[in-house]
């Protein structure tokens, strides 16, 4: 399950953090997610409850914010916002098209990474 893994990932950057400054507890975990990466809010919730359980961590709110991606043309040379469907999320369809010129011969610069923003903790 690619959430459980990424869960566990966060858990271990707050963690290392919430050890850094000599917490009892860490009580909420902001969390920015590029669209891109596929990952499904509600699952990465979930993963994170079971990751964080038994830890210093349990029982924190992970608070998510989704920033949309950005492809750049190869043929143009502009960007296009992209955001994923439904459907591509389903099939994993990862081709995107140009808004300026129509072309398919992008790449994507923006939407592939996940970075903890800030964490929450009790001294
Ligand atoms: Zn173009």
């Amino acid at each position: 399950m690619h959430e459980f893994s990424f869960a566990y990932n966060i858990f271990k950057v707050a963690e290392a953090t919430a050890i850094k400054y000599k917490a009892k507890k860490i009580t909420e975990v902001l969390l920015e997610i590029g669209e891109l990466t596929l990952i499904v809010p509600e699952l990465l919730q979930r993963s994170f409850e079971m990751a964080t359980k038994g830890s210093i961590a349990e029982g924190a709110k992970l608070t998510i914010k989704m920033t949309p991606g950005k492809i750049k043309c190869r043929e143009c040379n502009k960007d296009t916002v992209v955001s994923i469907t439904k459907e591509a999320q389903l099939t994993g369809l990862q081709l995107f098209q140009c808004s300026h010129c129509g072309s398919n011969n992008t790449e994507i610069t923006e939407g592939k990474k996940a970075n903890v923003k800030n964490i929450k903790i009790q001294e």
